[in-house]
């Protein structure tokens, strides 16, 4: 199968991909089974496959950094997953992508609300009936004076007014970023959250009521995805054994450090491995590392090119699973779950008395990721910090004591309920982010497009808040371009720049 052409020369040429992620295993995947004029080798830092989207798999309860759902709206990726994971009974078979629904709420002042904030009577009760005149008055005032929109604060109150800005997005921001809204480009709010607005809101509720067949709905109100039985990370290593038994090789706790770039190419790519360095010749180099890191194994760089990557800012990720015998929280929904619990998969925390950002529910997400689900609730308390700073320094046995103190606060557990284990997890660079150095990206990505035998793919590979889907297709544009000999890189970097797709959530 080769839609896309035949190879480029008559002689095996190398592809050295860098990460065994969603992007770089999807390229390793898709040059093998296209073309057999490619030799494949990856090259993955860590000792497992999936990158972000990995399943951890602690004493038999399975963690999912962030919770990854599945959706997409692109054919070519939906068929891969299928074609991937093509079993359809999960009691009989493993390789399984389950249909969730979603649900997920924000947390806020110990009461449940929608996410995103909808107009039921429950909103307005929760609020209270002087919030709610507030909320309505703020929001009429930014219908009627529209802000410039030079900044994510002011780009979410022309949308929801001050007041719901206030409760629903600033600190929540803010916890995120690690940056005031205010000190945020409004383009990150316009890739977020794309369309979504009060307005976008009201829309959608009358939408449900006429039901129009062919009704346009934004992306974040989507409520419906798809989930491996197993969490993200079982797709990926099904696909690594597959890369495998086509020939590819993967090499693991292997970190690019070094490209001898020699008259606008790539020659070698070099990686640390068992204390050594190896250094391998390359043909072509798909790289899914940070830009940042990228740039900076890189020999020739023009300084104010080094410096634009050298700035670019991201912020990390650590999560707590907590393992306990029951939650305090209260299922008052009319949704079943197994053992009662609150049905949310994951919920958003936007207390201002905590740290926490966001917990999941994995019983939620997949029955298959708990060991015991009859008995035991698995949970991920997750932490938005920066590596080096006073969170990512704690000990696995602080942040355990930072986190379920946390959840006695919200009252997320109880009195009544036992802690049994916990366990801690960090992800560098969860999220690329949007504001120093970004603003001169163009600058950045003009240049690594100068490099003939460089594609840059994915979600750090790109610095673009890319989801596994995008990810995925910046490889399939990739290896069209090797395919078919083509140095046009565009296809690759206006991957999810259109205007009406957008996946949120983080
Ligand atoms: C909290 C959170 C929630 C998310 N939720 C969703 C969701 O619901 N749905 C969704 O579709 N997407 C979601 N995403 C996005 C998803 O995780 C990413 O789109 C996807 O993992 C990106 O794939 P990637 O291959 O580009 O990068 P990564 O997953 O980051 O993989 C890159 C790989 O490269 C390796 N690497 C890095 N540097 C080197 C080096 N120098 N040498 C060798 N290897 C290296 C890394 O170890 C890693 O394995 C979420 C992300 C986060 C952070």
């Amino acid at each position: 199968m080769k839609p896309w052409g035949g190879g480029t020369t008559d002689q095996v040429k190398k592809a050295v991909i860098i990460g065994a992620g969603p992007a770089g295993l999807t390229a390793a995947y898709e040059l093998l089974t296209r073309s057999s004029d490619i030799e494949v080798i990856v090259l993955e830092e860590s000792d497992v496959f999936g990158g972000i989207s990995k399943t951890v798999n602690y004493k038999g309860n399975r963690m999912d950094m962030g919770g990854h759902r599945f959706f997409s709206k692109i054919d070519e990726v939906n068929e891969w997953w299928d074609r991937m994971l093509p079993g359809r009974d999960p009691d009989k078979e493993d390789d399984v992508m389950l249909s969730r629904h979603r649900v997920s709420r924000i947390l806020f002042d110990s009461k449940f609300y929608d996410y995103p904030i909808s107009l039921k009577p429950e909103t307005f009760i929760n609020m209270g009936l002087r919030q709610s005149i507030l909320v309505a008055f703020s929001y009429l005032k930014a219908l009627l004076f529209k802000l410039p929109e030079d900044n994510l604060e002011n780009f979410y109150i022309n949308r929801f007014g001050r007041k719901l800005y206030s409760m629903f997005f600033e600190y929540y921001t803010e916890n995120l970023w690690g940056r005031h809204p205010r000190e945020i480009d409004a383009s990150w709010g316009a890739q977020r959250v794309k369309g979504l607005s009060v307005m976008a809101v009201i829309k959608d509720v009358f939408g449900r009521i006429f039901a129009k067949k062919d009704r346009v709905v934004e992306t974040s109100l989507i409520e419906e995805f798809k989930y491996p039985k197993y969490g993200p990370g079982q797709l990926w290593e099904i696909t690594a054994k597959k890369i495998k038994e086509s020939g590819g090789t993967i090499i693991m706790n292997a970190r690019a450090v070094g490209f001898d770039v020699a008259d606008g190419n790539i020659k070698s790519v070099t990686y640390r491995h068992d204390g050594g360095e190896v250094t391998v010749d390359a043909d072509y180099v798909i790289s899914s590392m940070p830009i940042k890191d990228l740039v900076a194994g890189m020999n020739d760089v023009p300084a104010d090119i080094a410096d634009i990557a050298a700035g670019l800012p991201y912020r990390d990720y650590m999560t707590l699973g907590v393992l306990v015998s029951k939650l305090e929280l209260k299922n008052r929904t009319k949704i079943k779950t197994v053992g009662n619990i609150v049905p949310d998969c994951w919920v958003y925390v936007q207390d201002r008395k905590v740290r926490m950002g966001r917990f999941q529910i994995y019983n939620n997400w997949s029955p298959y990721m708990v060991k015991d689900l009859e008995n035991t609730v698995w949970i991920g308390l997750e932490y938005f910090v920066n590596e080096g700073d006073e969170y990512w320094n704690m000990t696995e046995e602080e942040f355990s004591k930072l986190g379920i103190s946390e959840i006695l606060k919200l009252g997320i557990i109880g009195s009544g309920s036992v802690v049994l284990d916990t366990h801690m997890e960090k992800v560098k660079k969860a999220y690329p982010a949007y504001f120093d150095t970004y603003k001169d990206i163009d600058r950045l990505t003009s240049y690594l497009k100068s490099i003939r035998n460089l594609f840059c793919v994915g979600r750090n590979g790109q610095h673009r808040y890319n989801n596994i889907d995008h990810s995925m297709v910046t490889s399939f544009e990739t290896v069209k371009c090797i395919l078919t000999g083509s140095d046009d890189r565009d296809a690759i970097w206006n991957v999810n720049t259109e205007k009406e797709y957008h996946e949120e959530k983080n």
